[in-house]
């Protein structure tokens, strides 16, 4: 069977996160051209699914509808072990809409008892990507990233919880990471690379 991906291109990218939009920009390159749904919408659909694989599809269907393209959608967050995987699909609304200064905080104070042996936590990244809207055959990546949970904020890059999680093989926040060697490690930068492959992109 071809690839039923591959020959297009330009795509929408289902984001309304500067963060994540910049990203994954970075890391699909040239290959393809980049829409973002803003030009389209400024209407974000209500993240139903009780996963993250679920919540990527539904907000690229959302997308390919709207746009009348192929459609990219990233669905992230994190999950902290002590915690029971939460904030997980929640991660953008933990502190109920007020922002990622607000998540953070809450994260922290959720935290503030659990020793550092216990604050490990993954970032996790499901990339859905349909060539239109009822598209039958999503192709789904997904990525993981291993780290623990700081007591403190640290650097001032990337966006939503870097500032908080520390990456063992950096020795440093990904807040504190260069935006390149994020978009090297990164969950979303494991899924985009697995992606890539199924694209005939790598
Ligand atoms: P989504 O837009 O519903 O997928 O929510 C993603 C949320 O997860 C973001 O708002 C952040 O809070 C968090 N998140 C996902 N990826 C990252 C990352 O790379 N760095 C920091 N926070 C992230």
């Amino acid at each position: 069977m071809t690839n039923p991906a591959s020959g297009f291109k330009e795509l929408v990218l289902a984001s309304h996160n500067a963060g994540k939009l910049k990203e994954l920009q970075a890391m699909l390159g040239d290959a393809v051209r980049v829409r973002s749904i803003g030009e389209f919408s400024q209407v974000e659909p209500e993240e139903t699914g009780l996963s993250f694989v679920e919540n990527a599809i539904l907000k690229a269907r959302n997308a390919a509808r709207i746009s009348g393209l192929p459609a990219l959608a990233d669905d992230s967050g994190l999950a902290v072990d002590a915690l029971g995987g939460a904030p997980g699909i929640y991660s953008a609304r933990y502190a109920d809409g007020k922002g990622d200064a607000a998540n953070n905080a809450k994260l922290l104070d959720a935290l503030k008892d659990v020793p550092d042996a216990e604050r490990g936590a993954q970032f996790v990244c499901a990339l859905a990507l349909v060539r239109h809207a009822d598209d039958p055959l999503p192709i789904l990546c997904e990525g993981l990233w291993h780290g623990s949970i700081l007591h403190a904020a640290r650097g001032e890059h990337g966006f939503g919880y870097d500032p908080l999680f520390w990456v063992p093989e950096g020795e440093c926040s990904s807040a504190e990471m260069p935006p390149e060697q994020k978009n090297r490690l990164s969950h979303r930068a494991r899924a985009m690379a697995l992606l890539k492959q199924r694209l005939g992109l790598a």
